[in-house]
C-alpha cells in the first residue's frame, strides 16, 4: 500500500480520548487539534482534569499491584515488549498516516524512520527487562548483604510534539522494561499516535492498566499529572521553561525524582582539516533541516574556521536551497511545515530581532506570515550575544560564527544555558579528543552529526538541558529504585 501514496489527510479517520484500563474512554471534546501542514483543525481532544488524571493514575496503580507486571518472569515481560515492536512494524503503514497527519512529520520518514525507530527502541528496552536485578555487596561472612532494584511503580511520562511517537517509545520503553505502571501524556498538538500505541500494547499482551495515557494541555492535565499523590517518578520531555515548572511541582508534591530531556543550542564546529568539506556542508545541513529544525539536537550554531569559511558556507546555502516546502501527507521529500502559527511567529520573532541587532541574511529570513513553512535561514554576522545565537529557535535557522584556533572554537561553543549535543568535523584525533574533554554537552559526534539506532549510548544534556538520560542502560536504571538488605544469619 505504501508504494503508492501521497493520502487524502480528509479521508483519515482519527480516534480521540483518553487511554484507561484497556482501553479509549470518551470524553468530552475540549481542545481543537489542527494539520501544521494547512492550518485545518481536523479533531479535538478531550482535557483530562484531576479527576481524570486520578482515574488514569488509579489504574495503573491497581494494574501494577494486581496484574504482576512488575513480578512476572521479567523474560515474559521482554516477550510483551517485543510484541509490542512487532506490532508497531505491521501497522507501519497506518501509524505513519496518523503520526504524519498531525505532526511535522512526513509521511515518507515516519514509515521509514520513526516507526521502525520506535519499534527497535521498544527491543532494546525490553533486552534490558532481566539484566538490572541489583548487586550482592562485600559483608562479612555470616551477613548476607544486596541491593535490589525494584520499579517506582506508576511513572509520569510527558511527551513533545516534535517526534511524538518515537519519544513516547522513549519515555514509555525503559519504564515498562523495569517493570513500572506508566500514565503517558503526549502533547496537546499530537496526540493520536499514543493512542493506537497503547492499544497495540494491549494487543501484544501487556495488562490492562499497566499503559494509559491522558490528553490535554500541559498546563492542566501535565500538572495534575506531574501533582498526583501516587506518581512514583516523572520522565519529562519538552522544553527547559516547562521541564523547571515540573521539577517545581514535583518537588512540592513529593520530591518525585525527575528525569528531564530539555532544549538545546548545539554547536556544530567546523575545522580547515575536515575530511571532506562537502561532506561537512551535507551533515550540518542536514542537523538544521531535519524536521524543519524542530529537533532538540537541531545543530543550529555553525563554528567554521576562518580560512574555510565562505566556501563551507556557500555549499551549506545550496544544500538548505533544495528542500521544497509540502504537506506531510506527500510522500516526495519535503521541508517540513512548523508546528504551529504560534511557533512560526515566534522563529520570525527571533529572526527580526536578530536582523535588528546586526545579523545579515545569508538566507532566507523572509517568512510570509501565516506560511505553514519556515524557509531556511541562514544569519552572519551574529556574536555569541545575538538572540539567535542564545536562544533556542526550534526552526530551520542556522547561525554562522567564525574562529582562528581551538581555544577560540571551544569559547564560541560554550553555551550559557544549554549543554545539550555538539558535532566536530576534523581530521585530526588529538583535536577531536580535546573537543570531547572541553565541551560541555551530552553528547559529542565526530565527523558525523544526529543518532543512530546505537540506542546503547544514551541522550541527555548537561546544564539546562536537562538531569538524567534517555536511552541507554542509564534510562531502564533511572526508572528503577534500589533497597538495601542486610541479612544477620550467624
Ligand atoms: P513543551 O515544554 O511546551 O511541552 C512538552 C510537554 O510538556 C507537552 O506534552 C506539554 O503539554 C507538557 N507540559 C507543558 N507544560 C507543562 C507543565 N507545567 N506540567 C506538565 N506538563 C507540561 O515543549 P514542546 O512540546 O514545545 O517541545 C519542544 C521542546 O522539547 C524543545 O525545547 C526541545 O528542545 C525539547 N525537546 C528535548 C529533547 C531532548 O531529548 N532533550 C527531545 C525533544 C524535544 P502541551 O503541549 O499539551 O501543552
Amino acid at each position: 500500500m505504501f508504494e503508492s501514496w501521497d493520502y487524502d489527510p480528509d479521508a483519515v479517520p482519527v480516534r480521540s480520548g483518553h487511554f484507561i484500563g484497556g482501553s479509549i474512554v470518551d470524553d468530552r471534546p475540549a481542545i481543537e487539534v489542527r494539520r501544521p501542514s494547512d492550518g485545518v483543525v481536523y479533531a479535538a481532544i478531550p482535557e483530562a482534569g484531576e479527576e481524570s488524571v486520578d482515574r488514569a493514575v488509579a489504574s495503573a496503580r491497581k494494574a501494577f499491584h494486581d496484574s504482576d507486571w512488575a513480578c512476572i518472569e521479567p523474560r515474559r515481560r521482554a516477550r510483551i515488549l517485543r510484541r509490542w515492536a512487532d506490532l508497531l512494524e505491521r501497522h507501519a503503514d497506518e501509524l505513519a498516516v496518523l503520526e504524519s497527519l498531525g505532526s511535522t512529520r512526513p509521511v515518507a520518514d515516519a514509515r521509514a524512520w520513526d516507526v521502525p525507530f520506535a519499534a527497535e527502541s521498544l527491543r532494546f528496552f525490553a533486552e534490558y527487562a532481566d539484566k538490572l536485578g541489583g548487586d550482592v555487596a562485600a559483608t562479612r561472612g555470616d551477613h548476607l548483604g544486596f541491593v535490589a532494584s525494584e520499579p517506582y511503580g506508576v511513572v509520569a511520562a510527558i511527551a513533545p510534539w516534535n517526534l511524538p511517537l518515537v519519544m513516547a517509545a522513549w519515555k514509555c520503553g525503559p519504564a515498562l522494561a523495569a517493570g513500572n505502571a506508566v500514565v503517558l501524556k503526549p502533547s496537546e498538538l499530537t496526540p493520536f499516535s499514543s493512542l493506537r500505541f497503547a492499544e497495540l500494547a494491549i494487543e501484544a499482551g501487556m495488562p490492562p492498566g499497566i499503559l494509559n495515557v491522558v490528553n490535554g494541555s500541559g498546563a492542566r492535565t501535565g500538572d495534575s499529572l506531574v501533582r498526583h499523590a501516587d506518581i512514583g517518578k516523572i520522565t519529562f520531555t519538552g522544553s527547559t521553561r516547562s521541564g523547571a515548572a515540573v521539577m517545581t511541582a514535583a518537588a512540592a508534591t513529593g520530591l518525585k525524582p525527575v528525569t528531564l530531556e530539555l532544549g538545546g543550542k548545539c554547536p556544530q564546529i567546523v575545522f580547515a582539516d575536515a575530511p571532506s568539506i562537502e561532506r561537512a556542508a551535507a551533515i550540518v545541513s542536514r542537523a538544521i533541516l531535519l524536521n524543519a529544525g524542530q529537533v532538540c539536537v537541531a545543530g543550529s550554531r555553525l563554528l567554521v574556521q576562518e580560512s574555510i569559511r565562505d566556501e563551507l558556507v556557500a555549499r551549506i546555502i545550496a544544500h538548505c536551497r533544495m528542500p521544497v516546502p509540502g504537506a506531510t501527507w506527500e510522500k516526495r521529500a519535503i521541508l517540513p511545515p512548523i508546528v504551529s502559527q504560534r511557533q512560526a511567529i515566534r522563529i520570525d520573532g527571533i529572526v527580526n530581532t536578530s536582523l535588528a541587532e546586526g545579523a545579515e541574511a545569508l538566507l532566507g529570513g523572509d517568512w510570509e506570515s501565516a506560511a505553514s513553512h519556515y524557509r531556511p535561514t541562514v544569519l552572519g554576522g551574529v556574536t555569541n550575544a545575538t538572540t539567535a545565537v542564545r536562544e533556542e529557535i526550534f526552526g530551520p535557522v542556522l547561525t554562522v560564527q567564525s574562529f582562528n584556533d581551538e581555544e577560540e572554537a571551544w569559547a564560541l561553543a560554550a553555551h550559557g544555558t544549554y549543554g545539550l549535543a555538539a558535532g566536530i568535523h576534523t581530521g585530526d584525533v588529538s583535536r577531536a579528543l580535546r573537543a570531547v574533554r572541553k565541551l560541555e554537552a551530552g553528547t559529542v559526534w565526530v565527523n558525523r552529526y544526529g543518532r543512530s539506532e546505537d540506542f546503547v549510548i544514551p541522550t541527555g544534556g548537561f546544564k539546562s538541558s536537562g538531569i538524567g538520560k534517555d536511552l541507554g542502560r542509564q534510562a531502564v536504571e533511572a526508572n528503577l529504585r534500589h533497597k538495601s538488605v542486610l541479612i544477620d544469619f550467624s
